[in-house]
């Protein structure tokens, strides 16, 4: 017998067919003698809808209600699938995150989960009934709802299982697996069968949305086991061929031979800014970035430009695409102060990284990706590198054809079929 989480995506819940579908999973999975837990989603384009709501009753709307609206998505799934579960003969109830609660701490609609009760949890799990819990949710030490930011289902699944000690968190979706880059985007991309927490933490926080950033960072601390599966198999098959996040080690044991890149993510929810003839002295760009920061604007990829002949200096970097109107308005206030010229601003950027923990130990990754995009024609706008990363910024117009030469200039594309 294993304590199991079971998270089930926007899409796997969408509507009652696959409901039952999903139902006849958790069945399966019971019926083999394990204690499940399942985490749901909202069915899928509920939530954009309810963010358009809130976006119409006010432009500046309080976080705090939006958080009221945003969290009745899974409340709804939640029950549906309790009930469903029940029709099937399987005992099973819903727990609503200010139930349980799952304790929340920081800023409404992006809060972070601080502890879970468990102990009314364990005991109905042992007596044989599957919890049933809406993800994305929680509860503010005053009692009001929270919300995780979007994609927070996966963080919710695995902070369930950290808290119970679960002994595997299933994250079933609708690819069966994480691959070398967007299936949607690239045809030939490859299902990798083990991917490291780090690497997947990299690729998740530079758009690969399979996964929340924040559900793998959480996952890593926790030792928590993730599995990410399809939903839409055969819900009696054994061994569903997914994709297993683990240690760097484990890895190495495996055997497995590594591609020196793993992974190639994209992400459109940058835009890039340009502040022109800012003065080039000591102190100016804290005077550009120390406001932002202020603000809780996240500043991502920055270059500098060079100004050896002159005083002045051009300062590029890119905010996400949310806050670029808030951050033009930030620093157009304080013009005098910051003393640049003007600001530039573009929002159909898009950001293309490729990710593997092989680039610690071999040169010349960077060097291929300038290569394999000049060769297309892809003017590359902003650079930003980590120890197992290399980001580019470019037209948005063209992150398919560079997603796809690069990830044939890596060796990463499946055989031909
Ligand atoms: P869910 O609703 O189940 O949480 P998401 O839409 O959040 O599902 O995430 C699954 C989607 O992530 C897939 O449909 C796929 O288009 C996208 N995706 C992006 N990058 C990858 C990748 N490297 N591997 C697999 N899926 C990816
Ligand atoms: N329903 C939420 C969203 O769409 C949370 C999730 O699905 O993970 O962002
Ligand atoms: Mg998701």
């Amino acid at each position: 017998m294993a304590r199991i989480v079971m998270k089930f995506g926007g899409t796997s819940m969408a509507g009652m067919e696959r409901i039952r579908n999903v139902a006849a999973r958790v069945k399966h999975v019971v019926s083999q003698g394990n204690e499940v837990a399942v985490v749901v989603s909202a069915m899928a384009g509920e939530t954009d809808r309810l963010v358009g709501f809130c976006k119409e009753a006010s432009p500046l709307y309080d976080a705090a209600e939006y958080d009221v609206v945003v969290a009745s998505g899974e409340q709804v799934t939640s029950g549906l699938l309790a009930m469903t579960l029940k029709a099937m003969g399987v005992e099973a109830r819903s727990w609503l995150g200010w139930q349980l609660p799952i304790r929340t701490v920081e800023a409404h609609a992006k809060a972070r989960v601080s502890t879970i009760e468990t102990d009314d949890l364990l005991a109905a799990m042992a007596s044989g009934q599957v919890a049933v819990i809406p993800g994305f949710q929680g509860m503010m030490d005053d009692g009001r709802v929270s919300t995780l930011g979007r994609g927070g289902s996966d963080t919710s699944a695995v902070a369930v299982a950290a808290a119970i000690k679960a002994d595997r968190c299933d994250i079933y979706t609708d690819v069966d697996g994480v691959y070398t880059t967007d299936p949607r985007i690239v045809a030939r991309a490859r299902k990798l069968d083990l991917v490291t927490y780090e690497e997947m933490l990299e690729l998740a926080s530079v758009g690969a949305k399979v996964l929340q950033t924040r559900s793998v960072g959480l996952a890593m601390k926790e030792g928590v086991r993730v599995q990410v599966l399809s939903s839409f198999d055969d819900p009696t098959q054994e061994d569903l061929p997914g994709t297993l996040i683990v240690s760097e080690e484990e890895i190495e044991d495996s055997k497995m031979e590594r591609q020196l890149i793993t992974g190639i993510a994209h992400d459109k929810n940058e835009a890039k800014i340009i502040v022109t003839r800012v003065p080039d002295k000591p102190g100016a760009v804290a005077s550009i970035f120390g406001p932002l920061a202020d603000a809780a604007i996240n500043v991502d990829m920055i270059i500098q430009n060079d100004s050896k002949d002159s005083e002045e200096t051009d300062v590029t970097f890119t905010v996400p695409r949310a806050d670029l109107a808030r951050s033009v308005d930030i620093l157009e206030a304080l013009k005098e102060t910051i003393g640049f010229r003007r600001i530039i601003t573009d929002a159909e950027v898009a950001k293309i990284s490729v990710v593997g923990v092989g680039m610690r130990s071999h040169a010349g990754v960077a060097a291929t990706m300038f290569k394999t995009l000049a060769d297309r024609g892809i003017n590359i706008e902003a650079i930003s590198t980590s120890e197992i990363k290399v980001s580019v910024l470019i037209d948005e117009d063209e992150t398919e054809l560079a997603v796809r030469v690069l990830h044939t200039a890596y060796g990463l594309d499946a055989p031909a079929a």
